[in-house]
């Protein structure tokens, strides 16, 4: 499995009751906000996070994720007929640095005319129905690889400030690179939204890696796969643009696991260029 993995929890549960099974049998993964983890439970178990039931493989596989504000404690229960076991779970805290943007168009930071508002509103529910699609691939469990070459730019978390005014934090990693620059599929997926020019996002791409694991890429220049579509690790996706409110042309690449947003850092490799530059020079979308 992969090394970067920051903890790896595996557990030997063995009461002298029965000698039974354990039922959760490993979790790796990264224990921090933004991070997501994969676990497996023995054979027909059921496994609920915070009370909520995840979706569970034949062979015992399950994935969650922590959202950015995750508070530290939550809980995993396994239970299998009369068989129940509860794991604490800690979740690290982390910092996210502020991040101000200026000379942004002020309709499109602010935009206030009800034909623009209702646009909005049905791209967010598309975007919405894309994410909440759930299948059973298991593609989550690849190592991911980074979907573009560039600089960084901008990170998971960030609180954005748009000229001058607080907005909803950053959700995804930014990749700038020329307009054209090539996105591939950072892992397999079938294509759950292919949409050329959303609000805030511009060209938008949703690629489902099964179990809720989704990743989202926009502000794309085109896109060059269609809605249904299977793809695999490294094809040729979509190429970078400037499209929707961005301040020049990067990707904006985000890893959802239903409605929480996790850092595709942390499921990516170490990147490949230059991440040392500090000046934000792009903007996202709210995708
Ligand atoms: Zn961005």
């Amino acid at each position: 499995m992969r090394s970067r993995f920051v903890f790896v929890l595996v557990l030997f549960i063995s009461t002298s009751l029965a000698a039974k099974e354990p039922l959760l049998l490993s979790l790796k993964g990264d224990f921090a906000q933004g991070g997501l983890v994969i676990g497996q439970a023995a054979p027909k178990a059921q496994v609920e996070f915070n009370g909520t039931q995840l979706k569970i493989s034949d062979d015992g596989y399950f994935v969650f994720g922590f959202h950015r504000d995750h508070e530290a404690a939550a809980t995993l229960t396994l239970t299998k007929g009369s068989l129940k076991e509860v794991q604490p779970i800690h979740i690290r805290k982390r910092q996210y640095n502020i991040e101000r943007v200026d000379g942004l168009p002020p309709s499109k930071v602010n935009p206030i005319k009800p034909e623009v508002l209702k646009r909005i509103r049905k791209e967010g529910a598309m975007v919405a129905a894309a994410r909440a699609k759930t299948s059973d691939l298991r593609h989550f469990m690849q190592d991911f690889i980074w979907p573009a070459k560039g600089r960084l730019s901008g990170f998971y978390g960030s609180q954005r400030v748009l000229n001058g005014d607080p907005k909803r934090p950053h959700y995804g990693v930014d990749v700038a690179a020329p307009t054209g620059t090539p996105v591939v599929a950072p892992a397999d997926g079938i294509v759950r939204l292919a949409y050329d020019n959303m609000f805030y996002s511009g060209g938008t791409l949703i690629v489902d890696h099964g179990f809720g694991v989704s990743s989202t890429f926009i502000h794309l220049n085109s896109i060059d796969v269609e809605e249904g579509q299977v793809v695999k690790q490294g094809d040729l996706i979509a190429t970078i643009g400037a499209t929707g409110r961005a301040t020049g042309p990067h990707l904006d690449w985000r890893i959802n696991w239903f409605k929480s947003r996790l850092d595709p850092q942390l499921m990516a490799p170490p990147f490949e260029g230059n991440n040392s530059d500090t000046k934000t020079v792009m903007e996202e979308g709210r995708k």
